[in-house]
């Protein structure tokens, strides 16, 4: 994908594929949606893809993949042990990553729950520059604890820093100098998901590395949304521009001792695994494969997406491969900016972020502003996002509320799935949204598990306000869906 100047002057994201396998999608009528999402307990998760239009909720094992992985995926070498694909995949790896050993794992998490395993114990301390879901609850279970080191800049809504995902140095080293021997190892995200896949500078990577080893503290780089920060270090970084996708990939991974990964999104497939340098420390963790994923050449993958994993590994050295995803978020961002709705800006990877507490300041954090508005957004476009706020936190242990530090909308843009004209469709039913943002109101749960709240909770509205946007809907829009 490369941005393309119309003769307009407009600089537009012009798609360098083509689309050759289709799956037909339905937008049903604003009157089924206003059901629809009753019927999902106005929870997201909850919706059936039957009713979805445009399905925004992740990045995760969603991204289109292209005639090569799918070609590769027919020659899969389906062996127990000692399987072709293994050796294929582990090779890719050396050569991208100079890494000589391979664990491979069902998915990131899988990995996560490996390394913490065989580094937490109670009192351990890991810090990283933004935790990720799955990472904190592996070293929370454990007995762990995440000391999150973000620079100041990362969690502001509206910023023009280029690397929001960056660490705090000095309080990075100011906790090394202290704790180093609680710390088995950093854990370096890049980019970082939750703050709105915002990417660290090779710079902040290669001297948070230099502080951990000048401590004697391992680095571990959760490299699942490495694609999007690399495509950021390349055209945001002014010492990195001259260098090549894969010079700035080897001068990272020279730096990390153990480079992990989600396959759902790095490599365009499913799957995971980490890979490392060191002999010792792969020894370390390798009975855990055959343990907790499966034997050592497959790790509970199937074969066929690691053929595929592969090749998307390749393609992720690809700048007009690599460049769709950022250059989509930023189109989406800077239109929805023209049109003054409050984003997460600068815009990142992984998605678009609507911030939710400027959107609709009039419904209190109480009634989670992000969920009603997942919910809205659904009702007025057939969109479906994930909610990002207080429903996303879990109450204290007194049974009060967390209220969430910001309250947000993720729109995910699956890699290579949607096409320009359905992201300016978002664009608009999202701007229409935003004119009508006065009859959005309030959540309340009715059924509210104990953990995970966001995944299986129930809702309803505090007032019939979902009846009221699907009126003014109709009255604007006539017969159209
Ligand atoms: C998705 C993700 C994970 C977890 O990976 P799964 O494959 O979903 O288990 C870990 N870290 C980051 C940064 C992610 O985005």
């Amino acid at each position: 994908m490369s941005e393309i100047r119309f003769h307009s002057g407009e600089d537009i994201p012009l798609e360098l594929h083509k689309v050759r396998i289709v799956q037909k999608l339905d937008l049903v009528p604003v009157e089924r949606r206003t059901e629809a999402i009753a019927e999902a307990g106005y929870n997201t998760f909850l919706l059936y893809n039957k009713d979805i239009f445009l399905d925004m909720l992740t990045d995760s094992g969603v991204n289109a993949m292209s005639d090569k992985q799918l070609a590769a995926m027919m020659v899969a070498d389906d062996s127990y042990a000692g399987s072709a694909t293994f050796t294929r995949l582990t090779d890719k790896l050396k050569e991208i990553f100079g890494t000589d050993y391979f664990l491979p794992a069902h998915q990131g998490r899988a990995a996560e729950n490996i390394l913490a395993v065989t580094f937490v114990k109670p009192g351990t301390i890991i810090p990283v520059n933004y935790h990720f879901t799955t990472t904190k609850a592996h070293i929370t279970r454990l007995g762990g604890i995440v000391e999150e080191l973000v620079a100041d800049e990362g969690v502001k809504i509206e910023s023009d820093c280029p690397f929001k995902g960056n660490f705090d140095l000095e309080r990075l080293e100011d906790l090394l100098a202290r704790e180093h021997e609680r710390i088995p190892f950093i854990r370096i995200e890049a980019g970082t998901n939750l703050i709105g896949g915002q990417p660290l500078s090779l710079e902040n990577i290669e001297k948070s590395a230099d502080i951990a080893h000048k401590y004697g503290v391992l680095t571990v780089m959760d490299a699942s949304l490495l694609q999007d920060n690399l495509y950021f270090i390349k055209t945001r970084e002014e010492s990195a521009k001259n260098l090549s996708l894969r010079e700035i990939t080897k001068r990272i991974s020279n730096k990390m001792d153990i480079i992990y990964f989600s396959g759902r999104k790095l490599g365009f497939a499913r799957g995971g695994g980490i890979a490392i340098h060191d002999k010792k420390l792969y020894l370390k963790m390798r009975e855990l494969v055959p343990m907790f994923e499966g034997f050592l050449t497959y790790g509970g993958m199937s074969v066929r997406e690691m053929e595929a994993m592969t090749v998307g590994l390749e393609e992720t050295m690809d700048m007009d491969v690599i460049s769709q995803g950022p250059l989509f978020i930023k189109y989406m961002t800077e239109e929805l900016i023209k049109r003054n709705v409050p984003v997460v800006t600068p815009p990142g990877g992984l998605g678009c972020h609507l911030d939710a507490s400027r959107f609709i300041p009039h419904v209190k954090q109480e009634e989670y502003p992000a969920g009603s508005l997942a919910a809205a957004v659904y009702i007025a476009g057939g969109i479906r996002g994930m909610e990002r706020g207080t429903i996303s936190e879990q109450r204290e242990t007194d049974g009060s509320e967390h209220l969430a530090a910001v309250e947000l909308l993720r729109l995910a843009l699956p890699r290579r799935v949607f096409t320009l004209s359905q992201v300016m469709y978002a664009v608009d039913r999202i701007t229409w949204l935003y004119e009508n943002r006065n009859l959005i109101g309030g959540l309340r749960f009715v059924e509210e598990p104990s953990s995970l709240r966001f995944f299986f909770g129930r809702l309803e509205p505090v007032s019939p306000w979902p009846e009221e946007l699907r009126k003014a809907f109709r009255k604007d829009f006539g017969d159209s869906l």
